[in-house]
């Protein structure tokens, strides 16, 4: 799986839930380098003459190696194997060609849905993701109208845009047709999101609160017009987790594993991870962890302001920190390292692993964001007994409930939630969870609800098949009444 964040778990975890639920799911991406030496018994199954000038592109189709589901490839070295990665060329150079690797996928998966390459499979739903997929439902709306495969587009943030200039259109092979080019064109640019969120026949995103949340302009990033016009086509659906490789009880990288019922472990892991990173051998001490992105939309700068000042006013508190992202971040949180010795911890790297043994042994998680599609961090927290504090936008505000004092005593509460976007707002979430940690029953409480809490992919994939059914049984009507008209 080519993976770079959240939507690469959302990729790896969805099909293999639908396929649970007998949807027949097959799974279309471009030939990366990593993918074609991990699928396994690929074979042609399809060639191309001519796709936007790339001749004789040839569909290779095999096995994922994880879920062994069927998957496409898209194999054109030049195109998506030449040393770079998704987002970057092979000198670190920003890439200049991701119109044409983007709108190259989307013809060829156009071909794929219409039984152009097999037609001995030819799908009901062509469900596509985020602005690399924008322009299929464009195509397939241009090839086939109401008579091809329904298309559902899900968006994952809207501030990726895939935005390219106008001068390029005829190079991504947007037909002529007024109507669709308008679909595309925003600002004088080529909006590959804007195409998707147009002519998808469903806009799902990945909570209910950030549906709501994009179609105004303080989310919506410019496109919240689109989305209000889409409005009673459009729903969110929350994201799962993969809940058996983000399980306490069954890590491999813990130095004792556990559960809701029995989470014991748990301080063994705390114990050994503050030996790890070289903080205080402290049970009591609250352990705040951040793990994520180091950028704007993660509230970074806050944080970066925020935690010095809790640790000077706490001085039994600790914080361990795992992320990359913007350089100048970086290094104002590595600059923090001689000021709390014992007390902080900054790792700038990603490691899946250090992530499980994060959870594991801290207190707490501080997961604040400008705004949140979904967010899975603060779930994998909550699975592995770490309560989040989150500032309540979108998946966050869905999935984290207050520890109001109603909430404590019902059992209800998982988290803490703080308004604003400044350090002042930041610490008053510090400052309730680290009051409430001192008082052993209430926090047990939380932590056990949160650890309780059942965000199995099971649940999404549920909603999805409905939308799908749903779909499929308009489009048959649709055609029904088509063709009692043809024969009237
Ligand atoms: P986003 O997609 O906006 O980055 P999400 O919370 O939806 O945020 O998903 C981020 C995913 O990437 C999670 O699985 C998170 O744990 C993981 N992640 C981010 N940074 C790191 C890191 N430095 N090390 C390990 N995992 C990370």
């Amino acid at each position: 799986m080519a993976k770079t964040g959240g939507l690469a778990d959302v990729a790896a975890s969805l099909p293999g839930a639908l396929a649970r639920l007998g949807v027949e799911v097959r799974l279309v991406m471009p030939g990366y380098r990593q993918a074609l030496d991990e699928v396994e018994r690929l074979q042609v199954t399809g060639v191309l003459p001519d796709v936007l000038g790339f001749e004789n592109v040839r569909i290779l189709t095999g096995r994922t190696p994880d879920s062994g589901l069927p998957i496409s490839l898209v194999d054109i070295p030049s195109l998506y194997c030449d040393g770079g990665d998704i987002y970057l060329n092979a000198d670190g150079s920003d890439r200049s060609n991701n119109h044409v690797r983007y709108a190259v996928l989307s013809h060829v998966a156009t071909a794929i849905a219409l039984g152009w390459t097999d037609s001995a499979w030819v799908p009901d739903i062509v469900h596509c993701n985020d602005w690399h997929t924008g322009l299929i439902p464009l195509l397939l709306r241009s090839a086939a109208g109401r008579f091809g495969p329904a298309t559902v587009f899900t968006v994952h943030n809207m501030a990726y845009q895939g935005s390219f200039p106008w001068s390029e259109v005829e190079a991504i092979g947007i037909p002529a047709d007024p109507e669709l080019r308008a679909g595309l064109e925003f600002y004088g640019n080529a909006n590959f999101l804007k195409a998707g969120l147009a002519f998808g026949d469903m806009v799902t995103t990945v909570s209910p609160t950030y549906a709501q949340e994009i179609q105004t302009p303080e989310y919506g990033f410019g496109l919240e017009g689109v989305i209000a016009a889409r409005d009673g086509r459009l729903v969110g659906i929350l994201n799962g987790i993969d809940a058996e490789f983000w399980n306490p009880a069954g890590s491999p990288w813990l130095a004792s594993q556990y559960s809701a019922r029995n989470v014991g472990g748990k301080a063994r892991c705390k114990r050994d991870i503050q030996r790890e990173l070289g903080l205080r051998m402290d049970a009591r001490a609250p352990l705040t962890v951040f793990i994520g992105r180091l950028t704007w939309q993660k509230m970074a700068d806050v944080m970066v302001k925020a935690v010095p000042e809790m640790l000077r006013r706490e001085p039994d508190c600790q914080f361990a920190l795992l992320g990359q992202g913007d350089r100048a971040l970086e290094d104002a949180f590595r600059g923090l390292t001689g000021a709390f010795p014992g007390r902080i911890s900054i790792n700038i790297g990603y490691s899946e692993r250090e992530a499980h043994r994060l959870h594991a042994g801290g207190d707490i998680l501080i997961h604040g964001s400008r705004y949140e599609p979904c967010g899975l961090t603060q779930l994998y927290a909550m699975r592995f007994g770490a309560i989040p504090i989150v500032r309540p936008v979108g998946g966050l505000a869905d999935t984290v409930t207050d520890a109001s004092d109603d909430a404590v005593s019902s059992g209800t509460a998982t988290g803490f939630h703080f308004t604003g976007t400044d350090e002042d707002a930041m610490r008053a979430g510090f400052d309730r969870a680290i009051a409430l940690y001192h008082q052993d029953l209430a926090w047990r409480r939380l932590r056990k609800a949160g650890m309780s809490c059942d965000f199995s992919w099971e649940q999404s994939a549920h909603k999805y098949l409905e939308l799908y059914t749903d779909l499929v049984s308009r489009r048959s009507r649709a055609a029904d009444s088509r063709s009692a008209r043809e024969i009237a």
